[in-house]
C-alpha cells in the first residue's frame, strides 16, 4: 500500500543558493562568467550545481548497501537508452522549480539550457529503453541495484532525410565530454579473448587453463541513477575498452611503436559504436565481443565487491547477488561464471552450477525467429575457446540427465532442446543457452508469455513448470508524464496527491472528473496547448505547417515490416484518394506524424521511409487537399523528440501484426498522457484496452489465433489485393511515378513485396484497420466523448508504471527487499 506521507521530493536549497552554486560552477569549473558564458557552458554548469547533491547520494548509498551487506542485482544489458537527464535528475532531487526560478534570476531560461543536453543514445529502441526506464524504478524502490553495460564512444546513429531516403550520420554525444558520468580507473578489469586451452594435471585432478590470445583493460564509467525523491542514488557502470599496457609495452620495446598503436586502436573499437540493428542480430565477431567484453567485465567487478567484503569464501555469492540477463545479448555470462567459478576458484561444476542457475534470470523479448541469437560454434571456438568447452559440457549434462529422465531415449526432443542446433554449419542457440541456465525466465507481456510457453519453449516448460513467468513491462511516469507533460502534472496535482509520480494508481482518482465539463474542458485545453507547441517543432524541423485543431495521429517507433508502418502508408493513400475523388469527402483534418529509424541494412525498412515521404511531399503540397490531411515524418526519432511528441498526440498507432511485439511501451506512454489507442490485439496493447476498458480504445485486426488459422490455411496476399477496390488501387499506385514525377518504380518494391509475399500480413488487415479509422475519426467530433475516453486512459494505466514491474521482479525473481540509504 501507499504509505501516507508524501514521496514528492523536498527542496534542498533555496533558489538563491542554487544560483550561487550555478554562478560558482560557472566562474571556477568552467573558467568563464556569466557575459561570456555560452547556453552549453550555462548547461554544464547547471549540471555541475545538481551533481553535487548527486554524487552525495552515490556515496550515501553505497556506504549503506555496504554496510548493510545487502543483496544486489545486477541488470546486464548491451543497450541503455537514456535520453537526457538533467531534466529528470532535477525533478528527482526535488530541485526541477528552484532550478527554473535560479535561471530565470540569472536571465536565462531553463527550458532552452536543457535543450542543451545530447541525448545518450545507447541503446536502438524500446529493449534499451526499458533498461532505462528500469534503472529508474529500481533507484526509486531503494533496491541495492547496478546496470552493467557498454561506454559506447558512438550510440545510435543521428538520422537525416536526403530527398526522402535515410541518411545515417556518427552520434557524438560526448565529443566534448558529459557531465554526468565518473570515470573509475581504480575499479578497472581485464578481459581475456582468443588463444588456447591447455589440460593441466595436478595430482591427477585435470584443470583447465585459458592462455589468452589477447586481453583487453575495462574501464567503468559510473552514471549516477538518482531515485524519485533523492534518497538512493545508484550507478549505471558501462565499460569502456582500452588496450592492454603491457601488451604495448611489449610491442613497443621492440620497435613497433605504430604497431602497438594499431593494437590499441583495434582494442577501442570494441566499445567504439552500437550495432544499430533493432529485432536482427548483427552476427558480427565485433558483437560477440562487445558481449563477452562486459559480461565478464561486469562478472569479474560483483566478485570483487563480493571478495572484497567475504574472501574467498564463496558460499553466499548466490544469496547476495543476482543477475538479469536483459534478452541473451550477455548470455554469454552464464558460461563465464562457470568458468570463474570452476578454473579460476576451484569449485566443484555441480556447486558452480547450482550457484550459477541460483544466480540468472533472463528476459526473453521476442518471438521472430530471425530474432533469436545464434552464434556459429566456429566463432565461439576463436574468440572464446574455454567457453566453448564449458557450453558443451552444460548442453551434454542437460540433455544426459534432465532430459533423458523426463524423456527417456527420445532423440528428436534432445535435437530440438540441444543448446547446439546441427546443421553443416553448427550454431550455439543463445536462448537456449539463457533458459538452461537460468531459474526464471520472463517474457515482457501476458500474452508474450504465454506464447514463449506455447510456442517458444513447450518442453523446457513442461520440464520446469513453472520457471516460466510474466512481467508485462512498465514505463517511469517520471520521465514519461511529469517531466515531459508539465501542464497535465500541475493538472493532476490539482486534483489529486502529489506523490503520484510514485504511488501512480492514485490517477485512479481522476476517474471522477471523466464526465466534469469543466475538467474535460482543462484537459483537452492542455492537449491542445502541446499540439502548439508540437506544430512550432514540426515547422522547425521539417517547415511544415500543421494546425492544432487536426486531429494528430502518432506512429513512433522503430521501422520494422512487423510493426507495419506501411499499413499506415495504405491508410494515408486511401484517404488521400477519397479526398481526390471526393474534394468534400468528410473526415476531421488530421495530421499523421511518423518518428522511425531503419537499421542500415534492412533495405524494405528504408524503402517504407522513402514511400512515407514520397507520398507526405505529394499529400502536403496538393492545394485541393491540404487542410485535411497532412503527412509529416519527424527525422531522428529519439528519447528526447518523444517527450515532445507524447503530450500532443491524439491517436497512439500501435498496429503490428498479433502475436509480433513482445509488449510495446511507447503505447503505455501515449495512452497514459492521454492518447487514444488504435490498435491490434497484440502485446500490452491487450492490457492496455484491458485497463482503460475496451470502449476507451479502437482495436482493429485479427487476433493471434484468426492469424494461425490463416497461415495454416495457406495465405494468399494477392487474394486481398484483388478482392478490394480500394486497396488495390493505392498499391498499383505505388507503381508508377505518381509520388516519384519522371522516376517511375522507384516504390514499386513496396507494391510487390506487400502483394507477393506480405509476410507480416498487412492485406487482410487493411479494410478492417480503416474501418477503426472511421471510428476515431466519429469519436473525435464529439469532443466530450473524446476527452472522457483520454481522460480514463490517463487515469487508468497505474498498472504500467515500471515501478510496478521492478516490484514484480524483486518479489517474483530477485527475492529482495529495498535499502533505504542513510539520509544526510
Ligand atoms: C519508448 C521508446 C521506444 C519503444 O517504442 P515501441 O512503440 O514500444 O516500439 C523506442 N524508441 C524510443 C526513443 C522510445 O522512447
Amino acid at each position: 500500500m501507499p504509505s501516507k506521507t508524501s514521496a514528492a521530493p523536498k527542496p534542498q536549497l533555496t533558489v538563491k543558493q542554487f544560483q550561487d552554486s550555478v554562478v560558482k560552477h560557472l566562474r571556477s569549473t568552467l573558467g568563464t562568467y556569466e557575459e561570456k558564458a555560452s547556453k552549453q557552458a550555462w548547461n554544464q554548469a547547471v549540471s555541475a550545481a545538481i551533481n553535487e547533491f548527486v554524487f552525495d547520494g552515490v556515496s550515501r548509498t553505497r556506504k549503506t548497501h555496504a554496510a548493510k551487506d545487502a543483496r544486489a542485482v545486477h541488470y546486464l544489458s548491451l543497450e541503455f537508452l537514456m535520453g537526457r537527464l538533467m531534466s529528470n535528475n532535477l525533478h528527482n532531487l526535488g530541485l526541477y522549480d528552484i532550478a527554473d526560478q535560479a535561471m530565470a534570476k540569472l536571465g536565462l531560461n531553463l527550458a532552452d539550457i536543457l535543450e542543451e543536453e545530447s541525448d545518450m543514445a545507447l541503446g536502438n529502441g524500446g529493449l534499451g529503453r526499458l533498461a532505462a526506464c528500469f534503472i529508474d524504478s529500481m533507484a526509486t524502490l531503494n533496491l541495492p541495484a547496478v546496470g552493467y553495460g557498454i561506454h559506447y564512444e558512438h550510440g545510435l546513429f543521428r538520422q537525416e532525410f536526403f530527398k526522402g531516403r535515410q541518411v545515417e550520420r556518427p552520434d557524438e554525444w560526448r565529443e566534448f565530454g558529459s557531465a554526468w558520468e565518473i570515470c573509475r580507473p581504480e575499479s578497472q578489469q581485464t578481459v581475456k579473448l582468443y588463444g588456447y586451452v591447455e589440460t593441466v594435471y595436478d595430482n591427477g585432478a585435470a584443470r583447465k587453463v585459458w592462455h589468452p590470445g589477447r586481453t583487453l583493460r575495462a574501464i567503468p564509467w559510473d552514471i549516477p541513477i538518482v531515485g524519485y525523491g533523492g534518497r538512493n542514488v545508484n550507478v549505471l557502470r558501462l565499460w569502456e575498452s582500452r588496450a592492454d599496457k603491457f601488451f604495448d609495452w611489449d610491442v613497443f620495446n621492440s620497435g613497433g611503436y605504430v604497431d602497438a598503436y594499431a593494437e590499441s586502436v583495434q582494442a577501442e573499437t570494441v566499445s567504439k559504436v552500437l550495432y544499430p540493428n533493432d529485432e536482427t542480430p548483427a552476427g558480427k565477431e565485433l558483437r560477440l565481443v562487445q558481449q563477452y567484453f562486459f559480461s565478464a567485465a561486469s562478472i569479474a567487478d560483483v566478485m570483487r565487491r563480493y571478495k572484497a567484503a567475504h574472501g574467498d569464501d564463496l558460499t553466499k555469492f548466490a544469496d547476495l547477488n543476482a543477475m538479469q540477463l536483459n534478452d541473451t545479448h550477455p548470455a554469454i555470462a552464464i558460461p563465464e561464471l562457470m568458468r570463474v567459478l570452476v578454473d579460476e576458484e576451484g569449485l566443484s561444476w555441480d556447486k558452480a552450477w547450482a550457484m550459477t542457475r541460483q544466480t540468472f534470470a533472463y528476459t526473453n523479448h521476442t518471438l521472430l525467429p530471425e530474432a533469436l541469437e545464434k552464434w556459429p560454434l566456429k566463432l565461439i571456438e576463436k574468440v572464446l575457446p574455454r567457453h566453448l568447452e564449458i557450453i558443451f559440457e552444460i548442453n551434454a549434462r542437460f540433455l544426459n540427465d534432465e532430459v533423458e529422465n523426463k524423456w527417456p531415449g527420445n532423440d528428436g526432443v534432445k535435437r530440438k532442446l540441444s543448446i547446439i542446433e546441427e546443421g553443416s554449419d553448427q550454431m550455439i542457440r543463445m536462448g537456449h543457452l539463457s533458459a538452461i541456465g537460468s531459474h526464471t525466465v520472463n517474457g515482457v507481456a501476458q500474452i508474450h508469455s504465454e506464447l514463449v510457453k506455447k510456442d517458444l519453449f513447450p518442453e523446457l516448460n513442461e520440464l520446469w513448470p513453472g520457471k516460466f513467468v510474466n512481467v508485462t513491462n512498465g514505463i517511469t511516469p517520471r520521465r514519461w508524464m511529469k517531466a515531459c507533460n508539465p501542464r497535465l502534472s500541475t493538472l493532476i496535482e490539482k486534483h489529486i496527491d502529489d506523490d503520484w509520480p510514485r504511488y501512480l494508481d492514485k490517477l485512479e482518482g481522476l476517474k471522477k472528473f471523466a464526465d466534469d465539463a469543466e475538467f474535460q474542458k482543462e484537459y483537452m485545453a492542455i492537449k491542445h496547448a502541446n499540439k502548439e507547441d508540437m506544430v512550432k517543432v514540426i515547422k522547425e524541423l521539417t517547415d511544415i505547417d500543421v494546425s492544432a485543431d487536426a486531429i494528430f495521429d502518432v506512429q513512433i517507433k522503430r521501422l520494422h515490416e512487423y510493426k507495419r508502418q506501411h499499413l499506415n502508408l495504405l491508410h494515408i493513400m486511401a484517404l488521400y484518394r477519397r479526398l481526390l475523388i471526393d474534394p468534400n469527402y468528410d473526415m476531421h483534418p488530421r495530421v499523421f506524424i511518423f518518428g522511425a529509424k531503419a537499421a542500415p541494412g534492412y533495405k524494405m525498412a528504408k524503402d517504407i521511409i522513402f514511400a512515407i515521404n514520397k507520398v507526405a511531399e505529394k499529400v502536403n503540397n496538393d492545394p485541393r487537399i491540404k487542410d485535411k490531411l497532412k503527412v509529416v515524418f519527424l527525422p531522428n526519432y529519439r528519447v528526447s523528440l518523444a517527450e515532445k511528441l507524447i503530450p500532443a498526440a491524439d491517436v497512439s498507432e500501435q498496429i503490428s501484426l498479433a502475436g509480433k511485439e513482445a509488449s510495446g511501451t511507447g503505447n503505455m506512454k501515449l495512452a497514459l498522457n492521454g492518447a487514444i489507442t488504435l490498435g491490434t490485439m497484440d502485446g500490452a496493447n491487450i492490457e492496455i484496452a484491458e485497463e482503460a476498458g475496451r470502449e476507451n480504445v479502437v482495436i482493429f485486426g485479427m487476433e493471434v489465433d484468426d492469424v494461425v488459422a490463416l497461415q495454416e490455411k495457406g495465405y494468399n496476399p494477392g487474394d486481398y489485393y484483388r478482392g478490394n477496390d480500394e486497396l488495390k488501387a493505392v498499391l498499383d499506385w505505388l507503381e508508377g511515378d505518381f509520388f516519384t514525377p519522371g522516376e517511375p518504380g522507384l516504390l514499386a518494391e513496396v507494391k510487390r513485396n506487400l502483394v507477393e509475399q506480405d509476410p507480416f500480413m498487412v492485406l487482410p488487415d487493411f479494410e478492417s484497420y480503416c474501418e477503426a479509422h472511421q471510428k476515431i475519426d466519429s469519436l473525435y467530433r464529439d469532443q466530450k466523448a473524446w476527452a472522457r475516453a483520454a481522460i480514463i486512459n490517463t487515469a487508468s494505466l497505474a498498472k504500467f508504471n515500471s515501478d510496478r514491474s521492478i516490484a514484480d521482479y524483486a518479489d517474483y525473481i530477485w527475492h529482495m527487499k529495498g535499502v533505504p540509504a542513510a539520509a544526510k
